[in-house]
């Protein structure tokens, strides 16, 4: 924020103006007065002279007039009998010239001796008889440093000049009177300015204090704080404007915080939006990206803003900016990687303002991974199904055609044909009992009926009908606690789950081989595990096996009459029940299925149900 510099004041510039033009005025009435008293102070002394002078004249004249002998002394002496009675303060001297510029008299005794009859050198009393008009000048004295005014008169007798009186008077008491006026004046100058500047800065406070008060009021508001309020001091133009701008103020407020609502309603949404949300500008730089966009373009946002839109979906080579401006479809981007797939749809919408000019692009990103998944996994669903029944109905055809051919009479073959045709039949309506199954649960279509039943119990009763039906030469191990483990299950589809698989343990066990049967207490849930000493699993396959259809070894699968889909339905029941299922495999060595189920341990072995 800028701060205003003395100068720049308002309040400084205002009392500034408004003294220089007292002091404008105070100049001009100053210089007005002191010249018009000067004046008129001049022309009074001036005119106090001239009556005294037109009295003396009057004497002098009479003297000159009288009839005397060209050297009769009785004029001078009688001049000076004249001049003599007129003394006064304001006059200096007094001499009586005749035509011929000779001094015939002087008032000042020391000149009347030294000066009579002497020519007088002054030019102002010649000009006076040559011009007959009376002459006036001021010099200053520098003996007496003194202004002294010189004038002369001259005397006339009809039209013809027959001398002049020629007087020095002390005009200084004038200036000294003119002094003192002007200093009386500039004293009352002063007191009158300095009352009026201090007045004038009252004045101007009441003016500039509603304006600074406002200018802080925009530098608060501009720093975000709206809680001042301008003082207002009354109902004039500047109170109005302290009124509108509180008001301004308050809507300022209002939209300011609706803004700001707005502004984090929108923020949220974006966060918690599942979709990916990226907004570019009218050049198709991204300016902004949420974070579930992020997480679907597995990217930071520092490494995305400001980057070409077309750049950061990967689909530069095929589409500019400009094809995704006209864009109406959504369009399928893969960000696939080899652990993880990530199918995404981007859908695109332009933002554009009234006059059709284009603010920029808005992109929609949706996960189809899922979607994607399903859709392949159903594809080959049904692939998988077609096969599996395709390859018995094949074979039950060419044994069908061959009885038709004529096989049917021969008693060595024809049972032998017939049994096929009846194991296949089996193996078919066994699969379509298991796709059945499947097809019940991922419908939701079954309940769990569920009781309590020592696992212990339960499990090795199972075992036993194994160990009884068995027709290989193999072994079993139980290592079971000697507790009761009371369970919450299925029985009849736990039953499933354990017949399948012990019939794969058995059904990839060598001869001479052993099965061992486990089951562990874990904290919340029991382990059961079933390992055999067959064959085992490749590495890559091992988690596989639990897929729809899977077979680690598919001919042998299928000699044995299996369908595939066992360790998928046990899978699923492991978890209808909450548990997990998994499997550990060493090729050459053997194969141990591991399932779980809850189990909550009772410490003091009472049994509430
Ligand atoms: P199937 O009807 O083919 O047995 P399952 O779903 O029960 O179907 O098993 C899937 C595949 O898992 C089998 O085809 C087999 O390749 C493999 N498998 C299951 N159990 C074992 C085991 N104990 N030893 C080796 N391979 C096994």
């Amino acid at each position: 924020m800028r701060k205003v510099g003395i100068f720049n004041s308002i309040h400084v510039k205002f009392v500034l103006i408004y003294v220089m033009l007292i002091l404008l005025a105070l100049q001009i009435i100053g210089l007005y007065f002191s010249q018009q008293l000067e004046q008129t102070l001049k022309t009074n002394f001036s005119n106090s002279i001239k009556d005294r002078i037109n009295l003396v004249e009057f004497s002098v004249r009479e003297e000159m007039l009288k009839e005397r002998p060209s050297d009769d002394p009785s004029l001078e002496s009688s001049l000076r009998t004249v001049l003599s009675g007129f003394s006064s303060d304001d006059i200096n001297e007094v001499r009586v010239i005749d035509a011929k510029y000779r001094i015939l008299a002087s008032s000042v005794s020391d000149h009347q001796k030294m000066l009579v009859g002497q020519k007088t050198m002054d030019d102002i009393v010649k000009r006076a008889i040559v011009s007959e008009s009376p002459q006036s000048v001021i010099y200053f004295n520098e003996k007496t440093k003194s202004r002294v005014q010189k004038s002369t008169h001259p005397i006339m007798n009809g039209s013809e000049v027959i001398g002049a009186l020629y007087v020095e008077s002390n005009i200084e008491k004038v200036f000294m009177q003119i002094d003192q006026i002007n200093r009386i004046l500039a004293g009352a100058a002063a007191v009158s300015l300095t009352i009026t500047i201090i007045i004038g800065i009252f004045i101007a406070q009441t003016f500039t204090r509603p304006i600074s008060d406002m200018r802080r009021q925009a530098q608060a508001m501009a720093k975000g704080n709206y809680s001042r309020k301008v003082r207002v001091y009354g109902n004039d133009e500047m109170g109005q404007l302290a009124i509108a701008f509180n008001h301004l103020t308050n809507q300022l407020l209002e939209s300011q915080s609706t803004t700001e609502a707005e502004r984090r309603k929108l923020a949220s949404v974006l966060e918690n939006m599942t979709d990916g949300v990226i907004s570019t500008d009218r050049k198709g730089r991204v300016s902004l990206i949420n974070d579930s966009a992020l997480g679907m373009l597995r990217m930071t946002s520092d490494l995305v803003l400001n980057r070409p839109i077309n750049n950061i979906l990967g689909i530069e080579k095929e589409y500019s900016f400009e094809d995704l401006i006209e864009m109406r479809e959504s369009i399928p981007l893969d960000f696939s990687t080899e652990d993880e797939p990530s199918i995404l749809r981007a859908t695109f919408s332009v933002t554009q303002r009234e006059t059709g000019f284009v603010n920029g692009l808005i992109i929609v990103l949706h996960d189809n991974t899922e979607q994607e998944k399903i859709e392949m996994e159903r594809r080959e669903f049904v692939s998988n199904v077609s096969h599996e029944l395709r390859t018995p109905l094949t074979t039950m055809r060419s044994y069908l055609e061959a009885l038709a051919e004529g096989a049917w009479r021969n008693e060595d073959i024809a049972p032998a044909f017939l049994n096929v045709t009846q194991t296949e039949t089996e193996r078919m309506i066994r699969l379509v009992n298991d796709l059945l199954k499947l097809s019940r649960m991922d419908s939701n279509e079954y309940e769990l009926n569920t009781e309590w039943v020592d696992f212990n119990t339960f499990f090795n009763s199972i075992i036993d009908r194994f160990e009884f039906s068995k027709s290989q030469e193999v072994s079993f191990r139980r290592i079971v606690p000697p507790v009761d483990l009371f369970v919450e299950i299925d029985t009849d589809k736990l039953t499933q789950v354990i017949d399948n698989i012990i019939s794969n343990a058995l059904k990839y066990s060598p001869d001479g081989g052993i099965v061992r049967f486990n089951v562990a207490v874990l904290d919340g849930s029991i382990r059961v595990s079933i390992s055999d000493e067959g064959l085992g699993i490749p590495a890559a396959n091992v988690n596989r096996i639990f897929d729809r259809f899977f077979r680690a070894d598919k001919a042998r699968s299928r000699a044995m009459g299996g369908t595939g889909l066992g360790l998928a339905i046990a899978k699923e029941m492991i978890n209808a029940h909450g548990g997990k299922i998994w499997a550990h495999s060493v090729e050459g060595e053997g194969t141990t299925i591991f399932f779980t189920l809850p189990y909550e341990q009772h410490d003091d072995g009472e049994w509430d149900r």
